[in-house]
């Protein structure tokens, strides 16, 4: 009997136990449910992280495709930085500005300047007194070439070549074996500037610059990727047939006699007129739709017209700004933007005493109000080399326009880094006109760097940033941005003038 009464009592107990146990577990469900819905919510509220615009807004596709068409065409039309000056203009006139005669501005006045055919400024005035400041917006619109040296053209064993010197930090293997356009000018002793242009147009023969065959090229790969393809090696082939002198007789040199004599033909330059002459090897493909979507942009020199361009089109688009908008499409950034069409040159800073002058204004007071944006280009993260970049930190393809605080190397040398008040001031400006933005630094710490104009802007003490797109392959012949981007830039360029 005892027995069967300790058993009835343990059954009770484990019975009760289980309900309680059971009844508790309901409860703290519940309760767990709560808490985890709460920090869900904060979560939502606390952590960022900058989405991709085609699950945000996946409504900006089409505009941003029809937009791209555009800037394809534009790409196309100025491989250089004189074309894209001759092409700005041209559609800048077409918007109503015209050439600035220092006549003083109106609200609405639109007027532009040009700086020795490579560089160019473009101001609309706005509502408010320029005193109160100006909105800057410089982007460059040289890009990494191959330019002729100034004695350029040889003939060796049987072929014509031109000797070239690269223009900005490129990878030196990357240039060979791609069909490559001549581009430039000319100053001919009658005064003439003369317009070279070769490789551009259907049908027109284009250049290139050889490269070992793998048979035989166990000797160069051994050597270190940065010597793969040397400086001196950078030679452009430009005819292989002999001048035709209609005998027997040998001519010295008649291969390059007669690539020479098809330029006399089409340009009237002789060998001594290349010492007159700024030309570029630049490559000669055409911009294209990039991947099965085309949703990308592979072109030669994005860096930086994908930012002067944005800048030119919402500097256009723009009328009756609040604050005063100059646009400057700079030349010479690659070579660390010096040179009087560089942003290192006074030429800005002029344009802007010229218009403070005019309009009754102190230029250092402008100067001290104004906001700056220094727009070009940023790494976006390659899946493919993953090791140069530190993910959290890095711009992505599609997540927008990139906010750059610093740019640099080592420990930030050489970087204008934007104060916290800067950052804020253009954070705000996006984000209340909806622009998809994102964060970004140059590469991983202590993987490299690089600068921008940023600097020649901040030492006319004006707050400035970097913003810009984000680019895969920078540098390279063929470089690849995102539509989705290229069009956010556009609208935040348009937001920050407006
Ligand atoms: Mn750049
Ligand atoms: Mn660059």
């Amino acid at each position: 009997m005892a027995e069967k009464e300790k058993t009835a009592k343990k059954e009770k107990e484990e019975k009760n136990a289980k309900a309680e146990k059971s009844g508790k577990t309901e409860k703290s469900e519940r309760a767990l449910k709560e808490r985890v819905k709460a920090a869900k919510k904060l979560q939502k509220d606390l952590v960022w992280k900058f989405p991709h615009i085609a699950r945000k807004s996946p409504e900006q596709k089409e505009a941003a495709f029809s937009y791209c068409e555009g800037y394809k065409e534009f790409l196309n039309e100025a491989k250089t930085e004189r074309e894209f000056v001759t092409a700005a203009v041209k559609r800048l006139e077409k918007a109503g500005f015209v050439p600035y005669e220092r006549t003083g501005l109106k609200t609405g006045d639109r007027v532009y300047e040009v700086n020795r055919g490579k560089a160019l400024i473009f101001a609309t005035a706005g509502r408010r007194p320029l005193e109160e400041g100006i909105r800057l917006n410089a982007a460059h619109i040289d890009s990494p070439r191959l330019d002729l040296k100034p004695n350029p053209l040889y003939e060796k064993n049987g072929l014509a070549y031109f000797k070239t010197h690269y223009y900005g930090g490129l990878r030196k293997y990357q240039w060979t074996a791609i069909p490559m356009a001549m581009h430039g000018v000319v100053v001919k002793k009658d005064g003439e500037t003369v317009t070279i242009s070769v490789g551009e147009k259907e049908g027109e023969p284009v250049f290139c610059v050889t490269d070992l065959l793998p048979h035989l090229a166990a000797q160069q790969n051994e050597r270190k990727l940065r010597d793969g393809i040397r400086g001196e090696e950078l030679n452009i082939v430009v005819g292989s047939l002999p001048y035709d002198c209609g005998g027997e007789e040998e001519l010295k040199e008649p291969v390059k006699l007669l690539a020479l004599s098809i330029l006399n033909e089409r340009y009237g330059m002789t060998e001594r007129d290349f010492l007159r002459a700024e030309i570029e090897m630049v490559p000669a493909f055409q911009a294209a739709d990039v991947g099965l979507d085309g949703s990308m942009v592979g072109a030669y020199g994005q860096d930086d017209r994908v930012c002067a361009y944005t800048a030119l089109t919402a500097g256009i688009e723009v009328e009756g700004p609040e604050y005063t908008t100059v646009t400057i499409l700079a030349d010479k950034e690659e070579v660390g933007s010096l040179g009087n069409t560089g942003l290192d040159s006074d030429y800005l800073l002029h344009f802007i005493q010229d218009l403070a002058e005019d309009c009754g204004a102190d230029w250092r007071r402008v100067l001290r109000r104004s906001l700056a944006l220094s727009s070009d280009v940023n790494a976006a993260f390659d899946p493919t080399f993953p090791g140069v970049y530190e993910e959290h930190n890095s711009c992505y393809l599609n997540r927008g326009c990139v906010l750059t605080k610093y740019t640099g190397a080592r420990g930030k040398s050489g970087s204008n880094d934007a104060s916290a008040e800067t950052m804020a001031q253009v954070i705000d400006i996006m984000e209340e006109a909806g622009v998809c933005w994102q964060a970004g630094e140059l590469g991983a710490v202590d993987a490299g760097g690089g600068g921008t104009v940023a600097s020649c802007l901040s030492c006319l003490n004006v707050d400035t940033v970097d913003l810009g797109v984000p680019v895969l392959s920078m540098h390279s012949p063929f470089e690849l941005t995102a539509k989705l981007d290229i069009y956010q830039t556009y609208l935040a360029f348009c937001a920050f003038y407006r």
